[in-house]
């Protein structure tokens, strides 16, 4: 096995066009565990820590730019970032401890391609796109449209992703994110539910809810952003909330928790997770 670790996007590209068998890399936080247990046998590693635009977090002209493989710790303790997006700030400080957070990237937190990732479903409740680079040049495209199933995605084997495109959100929005996990840490989610509103005055104007660990996928779950919209998040609304969120949950059963566990716990984290972003959305963060 050889490793390689590329210094711009273009030599990346290439090599990646060069040697079919070759994989990319950013923490390896999970790549090494899937190598020792001889899931995956790369024959090239590419990695894209030392592509300077890979590594970087900027903020201009209405967006974050977030480098793929940025460490999570750089978004966490990035104080703008997450005044401006506490539910993905969540997400990414769930992954793992300090150690993991201090190598574990975006971009390899998403393509993965597990179901339980934790910051992928607040990424998807703010529209966050990611910029994919391949031997035909770059392409952009929603995060939600990534992950295909488990540990699949709708890259081709010779892109990546460059940066994730995060817009600021609109004035009075507010979003958050939960996970159950059956241990007090370092477990995945049985369970992840992020949710983004936006509010006039008391009123829910625009809502966003999407689900991890509960599908093959992150889902999203229109029946319960419907629900919100329109409405003062009363006990009634957030009843339908939580109808529709365990509705939309098609789980697995297994050692960390039934499906009726994790049905139920989508509908739970889902109300929960409402509340806490229109808290924020009022109170401006
Ligand atoms: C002890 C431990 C605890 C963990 N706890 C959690 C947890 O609580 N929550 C959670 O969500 N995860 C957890 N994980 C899993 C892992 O840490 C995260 O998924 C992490 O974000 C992966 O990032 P990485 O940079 O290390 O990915 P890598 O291991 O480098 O890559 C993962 C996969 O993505 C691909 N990839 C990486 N970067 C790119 C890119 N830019 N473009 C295209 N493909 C790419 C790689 O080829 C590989 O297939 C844990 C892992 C460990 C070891």
């Amino acid at each position: 096995m050889q490793y390689v670790a590329p210094t711009t996007v273009g030599e990346a590209c290439s090599l990646l066009a060069d040697n079919p068998g070759s994989r990319v890399f950013a923490g390896a936080t999970d790549l090494v565990p899937q190598m020792r247990t001889g899931r995956l046998e790369p024959s090239v590693m590419v990695d894209l820590k030392r592509i300077e635009r890979l590594m970087s977090v900027s903020h201009a002209d209405g967006r974050w730019t977030v480098g793929a493989a940025t460490p999570a710790s750089d978004l966490t303790h990035n104080v703008e970032f997450t005044t401006m997006h506490p539910g993905i700030s969540e997400g990414a400080g769930l992954i793992g401890s300090d150690q993991i957070q201090n190598r574990s990237s975006l971009g390899g937190n998403l393509c993965n391609g597990s179901p339980a990732a934790d910051s992928v479903p607040a990424m998807i409740a703010s529209g966050a796109r990611a910029v994919i680079a391949g031997a035909g040049g770059e392409r952009t495209v929603l995060v939600a449209d990534v992950v295909t199933g488990p540990g699949q995605t709708s890259l081709s084997a010779d892109e990546f992703i460059v940066e994730f495109e995060i817009d600021d959100p609109p004035a009075n929005t507010g979003d958050a994110y939960l996970r159950m996990i059956p241990r007090t840490e370092m477990d995945i989610a049985v369970v992840g539910a992020a949710v983004r509103l936006t509010m006039d005055g008391d009123t829910v104007s625009a809502a966003s809810v999407v689900l991890g660990a509960v599908a093959p996928t992150a889902v999203r779950v229109p029946d319960a952003e419907a629900a919100l919209i329109g409405s003062s998040l009363d006990d009634d609304t957030l009843a339908a909330v939580a109808t529709a969120a365990s509705a939309a949950c098609n789980p697995i059963d297994d050692k960390r928790g039934t499906i009726e566990y994790r049905t139920q716990v989508a509908g739970v984290l889902a109300k929960r997770a409402a509340v806490i972003a229109a808290e924020r959305a009022k109170n401006g963060a």
